[in-house]
C-alpha cells in the first residue's frame, strides 16, 4: 500500500519534470548520508558530538582554542569527505541535467559532491561555501583543504598563513558568518524564476537558505519535497515523498526515461 503511493508519487513527478524548462534543485545534507557523510541533526551527527557554539564565527576570529577544537572537527569531517563518494541523488541530479531540464542546484552542503558526480561546475551555487578550499582571512591568499590535512597530520593543531601570519579558515560559511552576497542573491532570483523546485534532503530549519521554497512558490513554481522527515514547507509543496533521497530520486528519474 506505501509503496503503491510512493509510485504514484514518483509517477506524479516524473510528469512534473517533463513538464518543467527550469527545474532547480536545493539539497541539503540529507542528500549525502547515503554516501556516507552524517548530517548534523540526526542521532549520531556531528552536534551530537561536538557543541555548535564552539563554532561560532566570532569565537573562532578570537579564541585560539576554539579554533583548535573547530580544525579537530573539521579535520574528522574532511577524512568523511575526500572517501565519500557520490550516491544515486546525485547521478540523478546530473541526468536532469543532461536532459536540458536543469536550471541549477542550490546546494547546502559543503562536500562537492555533485561535481564529482559530473554536474558541470557552473550550475551549482554553494550557499554555504566549500570544505575543499582554505582561505587565509587576511591576504586571501587560497590553499587546497588536502594541503592543509597534510600539516594537521604532521601535528600542527592551528594552521596559519605562509605569506603573512593571518588566520586560515575552509571556504565555509560559519554560524555567525555572513551569508556569500552574490549566491545568495542569485539563488533567490533561481529559485523565484524555477517552474518547479525539487528539496532533496533538508530539513529547511536553516535561514536564510530555506526561504528558497518559498521564493520558488511566490515565482509561480511547483514544489517537490523529498527527505526522510517532514519539514515545515511540507503543506505548501505540490507532492511530498518521504524517504530515502538516492532510491527515490534514482526511481524518478528512471520513469522519466521510461515515459521521455
Ligand atoms: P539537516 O541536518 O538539518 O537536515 C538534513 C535532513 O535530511 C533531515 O531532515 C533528515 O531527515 C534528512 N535526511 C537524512 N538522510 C536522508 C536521506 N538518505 N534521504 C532523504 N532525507 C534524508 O541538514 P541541512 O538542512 O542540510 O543543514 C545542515 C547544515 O550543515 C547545512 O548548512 C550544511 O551546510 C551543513 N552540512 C553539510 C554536510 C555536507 O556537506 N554533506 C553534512 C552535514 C551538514
Ligand atoms: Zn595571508
Amino acid at each position: 500500500m506505501k509503496d503503491r503511493i510512493l509510485d504514484e508519487q514518483v509517477d506524479k513527478v516524473a510528469n512534473m519534470i517533463l513538464d518543467a524548462d527550469r527545474i532547480v534543485v536545493f539539497t541539503g545534507a540529507g542528500v549525502s548520508t547515503e554516501s556516507g557523510i552524517s548530517d548534523f541533526r540526526s542521532p549520531g551527527g556531528l552536534w551530537d558530538r561536538y557543541d555548535p557554539n564552539d563554532f561560532l564565527y566570532q569565537r573562532f576570529l578570537s579564541s585560539p582554542e576554539s579554533r583548535e577544537k573547530y580544525w579537530e572537527m573539521n579535520s574528522e569531517l574532511y577524512n568523511t569527505l575526500v572517501d565519500a563518494k557520490p550516491n544515486r541523488a546525485h547521478y540523478a541530479v546530473v541526468e536532469l541535467e543532461k536532459m536540458e531540464k536543469l536550471d541549477c542546484v542550490i546546494t547546502q552542503n559543503i562536500d562537492n559532491l555533485h561535481q564529482e558526480a559530473g554536474l558541470s561546475d557552473d550550475k551549482v551555487i554553494e550557499l554555504h561555501g566549500t570544505n575543499m578550499w582554505v582561505n587565509c582571512l587576511d591576504c586571501h591568499k587560497r590553499y587546497s583543504r588536502k594541503e592543509i590535512q597534510e600539516r594537521l597530520e604532521k601535528g600542527i593543531k592551528v594552521p596559519y598563513c605562509d605569506e603573512c601570519g593571518g588566520i586560515l579558515k575552509p571556504a565555509t560559511i560559519s554560524f555567525g558568518q555572513a551569508m556569500p552576497y552574490e549566491e545568495t542573491r542569485e539563488a533567490e532570483m533561481r529559485s523565484r524564476s524555477s517552474d518547479l523546485f525539487m528539496v532533496i534532503g533538508s530539513s529547511l530549519v536553516v535561514q536564510p537558505a530555506a526561504m528558497m521554497p518559498m521564493y520558488a512558490k511566490e515565482g509561480g513554481g511547483k514544489l517537490v519535497i523529498i527527505n526522510m522527515e517532514s519539514t515545515s514547507y511540507d503543506r505548501n509543496a505540490d507532492v511530498v515523498l518521504r524517504g530515502k533521497a538516492g532510491d527515490i530520486m534514482g526511481r524518478i528519474v528512471d520513469r522519466v526515461k521510461c515515459k521521455g
